[in-house]
């Protein structure tokens, strides 16, 4: 049990033959790979969060397209279902990976033979001081955005990303002032095409939610005294990421009345996060000159933020979503990890880093191998899952001295996901990305129902973006993948009067 642990924690050191670090979904799924394969040998993963997340009600959509939710489960559910798996909630401090050993906050150490690292990423923020930023990762920092948003009446998002493009779109009673450094919205996902699909909806009312709340919340172990714990604020520090439907049974509305009421400043970033004070007291020329005067004089506000574009806007608080930092800060003292030009830890095909015996998957680990033409990492819950498992198979080949090949899902780059309301499949270069001129679009658009993109370079498919019910999913991702010579089908391709399923098949 844990207080065994502790016991005899200090001046001895716990030996196990596998340790995965965080409690995510790559972490977990890296866990239950391992327990499942080496069912004599003992796995220990190593969790800063109270809870882990598990895959349920998993879904193959194509060859390699697959669809899941994610639960936050009690670890004892983990053990329960592999009995060579324990968990421990423990944030590891600090990695001596010559001694093979790692150092827990509460002074445990434990000696592996293999480590995986899966201790994910947390937001990039604008300012890590500033109460009145705040950035969105865990069910923690979700109910405290939706405990801050509930007396709010004007917030300022900045970012672009996914976790941008879902608040602005589920928050209601409040004016959302959405900064985005692009021309269009949605940037890291599709292009302005799409952008333009989709931003009609912000206009709209948000439809009644039909559907119950699929993610089930589970609070922590109880106490002591036998009353069910809330997360008490000393274990809260690092949770996992939160992922699709993160939103769904947190009611995210501000303090006014209505649905939407979104203004998009394009091409913008923060320059100034400042009190009214220091707005009062700003010089002739600084933000009272902001040609967004009447925004400004609109009351007072507990903060203001001057945009790169000269506005300035007072609001309640500001959402930083823009992007993530992997988590890998624990690790690096003392140690000769590779970083990838995001920071994470460098990984080959096998998922191995540069230091021996230590692999890492999901968001903090950098992919380092030379990728398929039609693949490309992007720190997402499907990758997390992919890398996990596939890093759990890479340390089983190692220790049986076994050849393991670069998994199928490599490949090609899927991901399938909602953005306003709309489902939207993500293929390949779906952003054209790295093709350079050498490439073809071809579209098809039905306003309010659906937008379809193709990308085509020397008469191949190389990528494709899929939003509303397309259904067009299974043909696609196999067009892709045999990189049929399309040249003859031109624009029929996307005729809607021709049946391209019954075409292919
Ligand atoms: P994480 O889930 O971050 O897990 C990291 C784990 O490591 C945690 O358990 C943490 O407690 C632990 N840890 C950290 N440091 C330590 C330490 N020192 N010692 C011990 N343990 C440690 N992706 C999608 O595909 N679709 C989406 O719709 C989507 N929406 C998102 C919405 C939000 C608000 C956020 C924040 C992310 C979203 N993502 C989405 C991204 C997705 O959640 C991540 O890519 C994915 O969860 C990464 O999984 P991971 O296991 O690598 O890391």
């Amino acid at each position: 049990s844990e207080s065994e642990g502790m016991a005899c924690s200090t001046n001895s050191e716990k030996r196990v033959k596998f340790v995965v670090v965080g409690g995510g979904i790559a972490g977990v799924t890296c866990a239950e790979q391992l327990a499942s394969q080496f069912t004599s040998d003992s796995v220990v993963l190593l969790t800063a969060a109270p809870l882990v997340k598990t895959v349920t009600n998993y879904k193959r959509v194509a060859k390699i397209l697959e669809d899941f939710d994610v639960e936050e489960q009690p670890s004892t559910v983990l053990e329960g279902k592999y009995p060579n798996l324990k968990v421990i909630q423990s944030a590891v401090k600090t990695l001596q990976a010559e001694e093979h050993t790692l150092h827990t906050e509460d002074e445990r150490s434990f000696h592996y033979e293999k480590l995986c690292l899966c201790s994910g990423a947390k937001p990039k923020l604008l300012n890590r001081n500033n109460p009145h930023v705040l950035g969105i990762r865990d069910t923690d920092s979700a109910q405290e955005f939706q405990k801050r948003l509930s007396t709010a009446r004007r917030i300022v998002v900045v970012g672009n990303g996914g976790i941008a493009l879902e608040l602005v779109y589920e928050v209601e009673g409040c004016e959302v002032i959405w900064a985005v450094k692009d021309e269009a919205i949605g940037n890291t996902f599709f292009d302005a095409g799409a952008a333009q699909f989709l931003i009609p909806s912000l206009a709209l009312d948000k439809p009644e939610r039909a559907m119950p709340c699929k993610r089930a919340r589970y609070t922590t172990e109880p106490v002591a005294d036998g009353a069910a714990a809330g997360m008490s604020e000393a274990t809260v520090e690092t949770g996992s990421a939160l992922g699709p439907d993160w939103h769904e049974g947190i009611s995210l509305r501000g303090a006014e009345k209505g649905s939407h009421n979104v203004t998009v400043e394009y091409q913008c970033g923060i320059k100034q996060i400042c009190t009214q004070q220091e707005i009062l007291q700003s010089p002739p020329g600084g933000p009272q000159s902001s040609d967004a005067g009447d925004v400004f004089f609109g009351g007072t506000w507990p903060v203001y933020v001057q945009l790169t574009n000269g506005k300035t806007y007072g609001c309640d608080f500001i959402v930083s979503a823009t992007g993530v930092v992997p988590n890998t800060e624990p690790f690096l003292h003392g140690n000769n990890f590779e970083l990838g030009a995001d920071g994470g830890l460098l990984v080959d095909e096998h998922m191995h880093t540069t230091v021996l015996d230590v692999f890492a998957a999901g968001d903090v680990c950098s992919a380092g191998w030379e990728p398929s033409p039609l693949w490309q990492q992007m720190r997402l819950w499907t990758q997390a899952r992919q890398m996990g498992w596939y890093a759990g198979r890479c340390i089983a080949a190692e220790v049986l001295e076994e050849p393991i090949e670069l998994d199928f899902c490599f490949e090609l780059f899927t991901h399938i996901t909602k953005f306003f309301n709309y489902k939207v499949v993500l293929l390949g270069k779906f952003n054209a990305q790295g093709l350079g001129q050498d490439h073809e679009l071809l579209l098809r658009c039905t306003k309010g129902h659906e937008y379809i993109k193709v990308v085509l370079s020397n008469g191949r498919m190389m990528g494709a973006v899929l939003i509303g019910q397309t259904e067009l999913e299974e043909t696609f991702e196999n067009l892709i993948l045999n990189q049929m010579d399309l040249s003859a089908y031109g624009e029929h391709l996307l005729d809607p009067n021709i049946d391209i399923e019954d075409y292919f098949d």
